[in-house]
């Protein structure tokens, strides 16, 4: 089967092309067949999946049907889901079934769509390359050799893989937009407090955003509909209109001013992937674009300013998995110290526990200032030299990663170098702004992604250009030939 987008897949099921039980089942038999190999999804939701099928096609049948009813998706297993297993990724959370959804879960649900199970994802969503997860590594569509990308890797992977039309996932500082890149789908990450937060594990709440990963900028827009939007449950959450996303996809983009970093095409971007964006630039041009240089001077300080704040807050966030309310317990615990101490022990892998150590170092007394607190100045920074490049372009381009994807275990010995694999993503989110992965070509035949961030709240403004974009490229419809 080649790909079939969720506009298509609407587009049948309002036809009467198929039903939702028929394209339910036949994603759930690809899951079977392909999960083995690819260990995408840690929970596949057979039954419910198929009952909701059911009553979406009654739904349809009645003529009450909205955007997404019967349409299949995967969740990363980040957000809570009504008595369903999730884990995080964690051994943590084995055995959490969670007693209600997210607010994500609540606005799909609200629309009848058809949830087929929950994705694999790096521990506590910590991680660059899916092998954090205590449920193993997932594998990357195009290479099986080579990681998808993470955290959100499980979500991509499986929509590289034909398991799922489309998936949620969250980026803290490029989980959605790195994994999309790695295995050729488009993800957006929306502006900070665009998707409320509620029912989505926090790993470090102030950059932590949720958002869609699909083949295309067009069905991030179907998706982005149903997730954007007010709670009163996250207190970060905007009280903002939430546009049209779909309207405004066919825009022109003559006069359209895209700025490149120059500090992105600097040394260690591989000379191919900066081919790619070079090429996408050219085609920009085509479409009326202007492409010009611009600065981000502070781009360098972004990795050291993020893994402060980010472990600082994700030490915070974890404190709550003591073994006492929820999650993991020890065997015979001799007293509450040693339950403690051996149920964050046993539950924990390695790097969180890398992430906690240094993040309650950097927070305790006589080091705050030190390090938290100067690292949220230059975060200040960062967010001041976006300000200063969206006076002078509408939309900032570059790649989404240094490379295409590594091969599994290649850099897990070595953190730093993990941690720099982040380099072009994590500033965006230290600024709070939108941003984008789209597909634009191949290197070592590996997906390359094309970066695209807008200014705050502008994701119709990214979706209309990666949509133009690829009206005029096919590299979205590429597909990995997966047995
Ligand atoms: N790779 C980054 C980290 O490990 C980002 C992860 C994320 O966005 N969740 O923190």
């Amino acid at each position: 089967m080649s790909i079939k987008t969720i506009k298509q897949l609407q587009q049948g099921l309002a036809d009467g092309a198929f039903s939702s039980v028929e394209i339910t089942r036949d994603y759930l038999d690809k899951i079977a067949a392909r999960n083995d190999n690819i260990n995408a999804f840690i929970t596949v939701t057979d039954e419910q999946a198929m009952a909701q099928a059911a009553a979406a096609d009654a739904q349809i049948a009645a003529g009450t049907a909205c955007a997404l009813t019967g349409i299949p998706l995967a969740h990363k297993d980040i957000f809570c889901t009504d008595g369903v297993l999730t884990t995080c990724g964690s051994r943590m959370l084995e055995n959490f079934k969670a007693p209600y959804n997210a607010n994500v879960i609540e606005q799909f649900n609200a629309e009848n769509a058809v949830m087929l199970g929950k994705t694999n994802m790096d521990e506590f969503a910590m991680g660059s390359s899916n092998e954090s997860s205590f449920y193993g590594p997932v594998k990357n569509p195009w290479a099986l050799d080579s990681v998808p990308g993470g955290s959100s890797g499980g979500s991509a992977a499986a929509i590289a893989a034909g398991m799922t039309p489309a998936a949620t996932g969250t980026d803290t500082g490029g989980s959605i937009r790195q994994p999309a890149a790695f295995c050729g789908v488009t993800g957006l990450k929306p502006t900070y407090g665009r998707v409320s937060r509620y029912g989505m594990i926090a790993y470090a709440s102030s950059l932590d955003q949720g958002g869609p990963m699909a083949h295309t900028a067009e069905d991030c827009a179907i998706l982005l509909q149903a997730m954007a939007g007010f709670d009163q449950r996250d207190s970060t959450s905007m009280q903002r209109d939430v546009p049209d996303y779909s309207a405004t996809l066919k825009q022109d983009l003559s006069g359209l001013k895209i700025g490149l970093p120059k500090e992105y095409f600097a040394e260690g971007l591989n000379s191919d992937v900066a081919q790619c964006i070079d090429d996408a630039m050219a085609e920009y041009k085509k479409l009326g674009a202007e492409v010009k240089e611009v600065s981000l001077p502070n781009s360098k300080i972004a990795i050291p300013a993020y893994y402060v704040v980010a472990m600082a807050e994700c030490s915070s966030n974890l404190s709550r998995f003591d073994g006492v309310r929820f999650g993991h317990r020890c065997d015979d615990p001799k007293d509450l110290e040693d339950l403690y101490k051996r149920s964050r022990g046993e539950g924990f892998g390695d790097e969180v526990k890398r992430r906690i150590l240094i993040g309650a170092y950097a927070l305790s007394a006589g080091y705050y200032d030190a390090f938290y607190l100067k690292a949220q100045k230059l975060r200040r920074l960062i967010s001041q030299d976006f300000a200063q490049a969206f006076d002078e372009v509408d939309i900032i381009a570059g790649p989404t990663t240094p490379e295409v994807a590594f091969k599994t275990g290649e850099k897990t010995a070595d953190p730093i170098s993990m941690y720099l694999q982040d380099i072009y993503t994590i500033s965006v989110n230290l600024a709070g702004l939108p941003g984008m992965s789209v597909p634009a070509g191949f290197v070592d035949g590996k997906p390359v992604g094309l970066q695209l961030i807008g200014n705050y709240f502008e994701e119709s403004r990214l979706l209309n250009a990666a949509h133009q974009f690829q009206q005029a490229t096919d590299w979205h419809l590429q597909q990995a030939e997966v047995k």
